[in-house]
């Protein structure tokens, strides 16, 4: 049997399309897509298994936790966001976050405003999607705050941010905090606890074969097997390097 969440862990999904595609010459694309209908099945899942989406601002503004919180988050703003993803997630009473590459707009400003009216997170997911590391620091500027930015002139709050490819460095999380933004995700897989760095938050990549026992066999696997070593890892870091680490919290406040 699955133990229960530890509710000072926070797992972070990632999605990224969610849509009906099986062109074999394209695994990537096949690993990036979710079909609405499994989706569907994964947000019911974890409803009836008593999961609460929170938000970053849940997270950060040391508002106590529901019990079993977990985030959700969409990269690249694909069109199914708005088509797919949003109506199921508004059906469960469910809340995510979707990382937008200002650049690339796939999604109207309408209906970005609609989203974030409706309780959606929207965050920034660069400019041109590039590999940050390879950048200087005035590009980095212009990938990171034009596309801040952008999102600010829409009328939309943009404060959290995810690394294209998951790729990043110091110099880049200096610049993703110096403009403003206040967490950021990378494609490393794991569960956050309070003391993580928020400018390296771990994720779970959820695919289409994830449903059902299966999807909370991934989540629990990690959340079972990391804790000790991890607090103990991150305590060590805190201490190490006590400026440069941004923790979510220092204390995770449950009901
Ligand atoms: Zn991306």
């Amino acid at each position: 049997m699955l133990k229960k969440t530890k509710p000072w862990q926070v797992p972070i999904l990632t999605y990224h399309y969610i849509r009906n595609y099986d062109n074999q010459e394209d695994s990537l694309g096949v690993g990036l897509s979710v079909s609405p209908e499994n989706f569907e099945r994964q947000i019911k899942y974890l409803s009836e298994n008593n999961y609460n989406t929170i938000s970053f601002s849940d997270l950060f503004n040391n508002t106590i936790l529901p019990p079993q919180p977990i985030i959700l988050t969409f990269d690249d703003g694909y069109e199914d966001a708005y088509t797919e993803a949003f109506p199921v997630l508004k059906k469960y009473n469910f809340t995510g976050t979707f990382y937008i590459i200002t650049n690339k707009l796939y999604l109207t400003e309408n209906q970005l405003r609609e989203m974030q009216a409706a309780g959606m997170n929207i965050g920034v997911h660069t400019e041109n999607h590039l590999l940050l590391p390879n950048l200087n620091s005035k590009q980095l500027n212009s990938e990171i705050l034009v596309s801040k930015s952008k999102l600010e002139g829409m009328g939309i709050q943009a404060l959290d941010f995810s690394y294209p490819y998951g790729k990043h460095t110091w110099k880049v999380r200096r610049i993703v905090k110096k403009v403003g933004l206040r967490s950021a995700v990378t494609t490393v897989y794991g569960v956050n606890i309070h003391l993580c760095d928020r400018y390296q938050m771990l994720r779970i990549s959820v695919h289409n074969n994830h449903y059902g026992e299966n999807l909370l066999s991934k989540i629990n696997s990690n959340l079972l097997s990391r804790p000790r070593w991890q607090v103990f890892f991150c305590r060590i870091l805190n201490r190490i390097f006590k400026n440069k680490i941004n923790p979510l919290r220092y204390e995770i406040n449950t009901k």
